[in-house]
């Protein structure tokens, strides 16, 4: 029997939604699985990071700290074709508002002004998600296949899916992220 191709995909810095949007696939992500091998994803127990020679590999949300940039360029070390799954990974999306100049109010509003301010000042902590620029995928790593949306329209998740199972590069209309 063939060998199917493997499929990994992570998260970074969103809300999970577009995984969420993964699964709204509904019955069709069991004809997906039966033409695929899923090795690694935070939507079930296969959370080990994705090993060498992946053949797709699909990331949600932006670059927020240095944490997610490791993941983003193990993903793209590791997997042949790497999709951008949504607005924050496409072009930045809602994690790119903290770039906008309001980050000293946001953080003395929570940790100055905050009823429940520890030690009243602001932590000196450089990973602390606000203290970064968000940014897009492709601005950290090379990006094969752009999926926006906010989330993607499952069917959208589902055409860029079966079209890379088949070795196809997908070639997605405005019809296809369309919700309605
Ligand atoms: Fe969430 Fe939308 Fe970002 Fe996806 S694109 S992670 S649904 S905010």
């Amino acid at each position: 029997m063939a060998k199917k191709p493997t499929v990994a995909s992570d998260w970074l810095c969103g809300c999970a939604g577009c995984h969420m949007s993964l699964l709204d696939m509904d019955e069709r992500l069991v004809e997906i699985i039966q033409h695929v091998d899923l090795t690694a994803t935070p939507i079930t127990d296969l959370k080990q990071p994705p090993a060498a020679g992946v053949d797709v590999g699909v990331l949600e949300g932006a670059v927020n700290n240095s944490s997610n940039e490791e993941v983003a360029k193990r993903m793209r070390e590791r997997c042949r074709v790497l999709v951008a799954m949504g607005d924050c990974a496409v072009f930045g999306g809602i994690p790119t508002m903290r770039n906008r100049g309001c980050k000293q109010a946001a953080l003395r509003r929570a940790y100055v002004e905050s009823e429940s301010t520890v030690d009243g000042r602001v932590p000196d902590d450089p990973e602390l998600a606000v203290m970064q620029e968000a940014r897009p995928l492709d601005q950290v790593v090379e990006v094969d296949v752009y999926l926006p949306g906010c989330p993607p329209p499952a069917d959208a998740i589902y055409l860029a899916l079966k079209e890379l199972a088949q070795g196809r590069m997908p070639e997605l209309k405005g019809k296809d992220l369309d919700w309605h």
